[in-house]
């Protein structure tokens, strides 16, 4: 624990104009924790040079152990207050105390008790930090590529390049993957107007000549089992098992087409001339221009981009019954509303099955229709699009492609697709330029290709973790394993494991390249960081970890289940096995352990407790206020807070905040504590969840809103409101809306009055 603590408070930035600074430092070195205190100092300005400097001087001389630093948030100038060992406490007196203050004239000096309460607040969390004990692990810089296609092949190259040994698994016999398949790639370099080359033959010789990679092809892993930094994965080649000691993975696994049921309304399947654009490519490749129906060199190739799948299948349904008939087909019956059901597409199916594919099906087609342009000059491709997506310089790619009298671009969405008598296909669309519906004979139709992600169909990983040898949750991502797309590309729910290119999210090759960079680098990251014995992203250099009090634990499971990243194995009888690379300190096993058994050296149940019994509740409601105590996650609401601050908002005067690292972290305990001590009401501030959750760490703020019920039980069984503790889902950007919200549950707990704890 910090014993030796020196307290500095700042009165720069309005502090010291807001804040009898003088009369603050009196009240540390009079107060509670005095005894912990042996240097207490107030500067003008505290980041200045002279004044850090100041604080190092005391830190030799008095062999300071901790600083509390009472100026600017935790979240600025953290730079300026690091002393190496010294272990640093923020108190945030401008943003959240000075700047952000609303005065109630009815009750004296709340600004002076508000920022009081904060600097105990502060004491109270430095006293009850250690630091850090730092755990030195052995390493292997080892970096696993899994798939040897465009993506895992450029991060084989990279990682190498970095000073990396290199293994490269890839399950076919051949290097290449899909993009060794394709005929050509969009362009890749200036002027970005024509298909080219997609240079994955020179990619593989550059791989295989550089004695840092060793490829393995044939091959499968059949178990990754360890930690970052420590895995062991067992490779599984024709001839043998061997164990490869890895240190991180770049998951390069790419895509493969997705089930093409969806297409059948439009012909695919019915007709041999309606070919997906994965066909089509291989087709030209392996064929050339040929129709697959009677190997005809067609002379017209429509490629559809967007189509009004229910009018498709309404109209191949009433074509079908239409042809029954003719044929004198049997009565119909109960096979009718089988047939009906299997065509009944629902905007939101589509949506599913075509959200992701939209720039790259739109590249793709342009790219075929100049297939069919060179194969056969005399030919006519048509693009029909609802949507043309080139974003950035493929806009060049598109002009290009307008610019040749023989590529027909035209805004359609298709309805039907029959075929005619002579093999060809007439296909009706609708939202043309010219209005109504239009028809349209071409000898081939080629439909987009859905691309999904190999990690939706194959095991692909096999972890030997409790959790089981998938990743998580893949239903809720439509089989991507990222676990934060807005904010961590590359991470998936898995430390160590670094998704890129289609295995990441459907991309063109130039993207996919960048991403193999990425990975790459993100696996040195963290093989970097694990070797120290530091977090990886996002508590980056991070060196707290989880501890176990194993005497308490009653092996509920509660903290192996809850946690989201696979991090806590466990033995036979239920009890966690922490592996801490695998940890990213998110805290969420603290939040989920009802014995109270795990801790952090710097963050613990016992600290953010006794911060909570330090803030100062008055008896009387009507004489000092109300109080509430809000839990508001560092990564969101935390900085929105300052934010709004920043942007002169202010809001009530009888809240006190105190960050936290998740609201997954966040203990029933500390709720119990703030009510049992007649606080009025408790905020959770956390990041959104659901479908387009932005919680740092998957599913924090989830938990916590499952938690919360069970605190509401609680309440209800002590006679209090359970509305007295409300979670809100704040994301960073609502910095304007905060204020709002704060002052609205000030509102809502109002007619409830004082605490029945108060006073106790
Ligand atoms: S801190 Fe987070 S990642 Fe680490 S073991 Fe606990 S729940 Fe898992
Ligand atoms: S949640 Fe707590 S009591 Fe339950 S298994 Fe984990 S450490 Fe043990």
């Amino acid at each position: 624990m910090a014993q030796k603590l020196g307290v500095y408070i700042c009165g720069g930035c309005d502090i010291g104009a807001s804040l009898d600074v003088e009369g603050l430092a009196e009240f540390v070195k009079n107060g509670k924790y005095s005894s912990n205190c042996a240097v207490v100092k107030t500067s003008p300005v505290l980041c200045s040079p002279e004044s850090k400097g100041v604080i190092e001087e005391d830190i030799k001389a008095n062999g300071l152990d901790g600083v509390v630093v009472c100026a600017c948030s935790p979240r600025v100038k953290w730079d300026v207050f690091n002393f190496g060992s010294a272990l640093v406490e923020r108190v945030n007196l401008r943003e959240q105390c000075v700047w952000s203050f609303q005065d109630d004239p009815a009750v004296p000096g709340l600004l002076e008790t508000m920022a009081k309460d904060y600097v105990r607040m502060g004491m109270a969390k430095a006293t009850k930090s250690n630091p850090p004990e730092v755990e030195d692990l052995k390493t292997t810089k080892t970096i696993m590529v899994m798939g040897g296609g465009f993506t895992g092949l450029n991060a084989a190259l990279y990682s190498a390049k970095m000073g990396h040994d290199v293994v490269l698994v890839e399950k076919e016999d051949e290097l290449g993957g899909k993009a060794g398949n394709m005929y050509k790639s969009f362009p890749l370099t200036p002027p970005y107007t024509e298909a080219q080359d997609t240079g994955v033959a020179e990619l593989v010789k550059e791989v295989t000549s550089n004695k840092a990679i060793k490829v393995m092809t044939g091959s499968m892993v059949e178990e990754l089992a360890g930690a970052p930094g420590q895995y062991t994965a067992k490779i599984k080649t024709a001839s043998k098992t061997e164990e490869v000691p890895v240190g991180a993975v770049v998951l390069a696994t790419g895509w493969v087409p997705q089930d093409t049921a969806y297409l059948e309304p439009l012909g695919y399947g019915k007709y041999k001339n309606v070919v997906t654009a994965h066909e089509f490519e291989t087709l030209i490749k392996s064929r050339g221009l040929a129709r697959p129906g009677d190997s005809k060199v067609p002379e017209s190739v429509a490629f559809v981009l967007d189509m009004d799948l229910a009018l498709a299948a309404k109209a191949s349904k009433e074509e079908d019954e239409a042809a029954e008939e003719t044929a004198a087909a049997p009565a119909a019956g109960a096979g009718e509303g089988e047939e009906e059901a299997a065509f009944v597409y629902e905007d939101k199916e589509v949506a599913k099955h075509l959200s992701y594919s939209s720039e790259l099906s739109s590249l793709v087609a342009l790219k075929q229709a100049g297939y069919v342009r060179e194969k056969n000059p005399k030919a006519c491709a048509y693009i029909l699009y609802d949507h043309m997506m080139v974003p950035g310089v493929n806009e060049r790619y598109y002009k290009a492609a307008a610019d040749d009298p023989g590529v027909m671009l035209s805004k359609a969405q298709v309805t039907s697709i029959r075929q005619d008598t002579d093999g060809g296909l007439l296909i009706t669309a609708k939202n043309t330029l010219i209005g109504g519906y239009v028809e349209l004979k071409a000898d081939m139709v080629v439909l987009p290709t859905g691309m999904v992600p190999v990690t939706a169909h194959e095991p692909t990983m096999n972890f030997n973790y409790r959790q089981g040898p998938h990743f998580p949750d893949l239903e809720l991502f439509d089989g991507f394993v990222d676990s934060n797309y807005i904010c961590f590309p590359y991470e998936t729910r898995r430390t160590g494991v670094y998704a890129a290119g289609c295995a990441h999210q459907p991309m063109t090759m130039a993207l996919a390249k960048e991403d193999a960079a990425g990975a790459a680098l993100k696996a040195v990251q963290c093989i970097n960081s694990v070797n120290h014995g530091a977090a990886v992203h996002p508590r980056s250099g991070d060196l707290t970890y989880p501890v176990f009090n194993f005497v308490r634990c009653t092996q509920c499971k509660r903290c192996t289940e809850e946690c989201p990243f696979g991090a806590l194995d466990d033995d036979e009888k239920g009890t966690p096995k922490p592996n801490i690379s695998r940890c990213r300190r998110c805290g969420t096993c603290m939040g989920a352990c009802p014995e109270r058994v795990i801790s952090f050296s710097t963050y613990n149940i016992d600290q953010i407790g006794t911060a909570i019994k330090e803030v100062e509740v008055p008896d009387d409601i009507v004489a000092g206020g109300p109080r509430v105590i809000v839990l508001a996650c560092e990564n969101d609401a935390y900085p929105a807070l300052d934010m709004a601050a920043f942007r002169k908002k202010s809001w009530s005067p009888y809240v006190r905040f105190l960050p936290v690292r998740c609201l997954g972290s966040v203990n029933a305990i500390w709720v119990a504590d703030a009510m049992s001590k007649g606080v009025d009401g408790v905020m959770l501030l956390g990041c959104k969840y659901g479908d387009d959750y932005q919680c740092h760490f998957v599913k924090g703020s989830e938990l916590c809103n499952r938690r919360k019920e069970n605190i509401a039980e609680s309440l209800d069984r002590l006679g209090v409101e359970a509305e007295r503790v409300e979670q809100y889902q704040v994301s960073i950007d609502e910095y304007d809306t905060i204020p709002e919200l704060i002052d609205a549950f000030m509102e809502k707990i109002k007619p409830f009055g004082p605490n029945p704890f108060k006073g106790y």
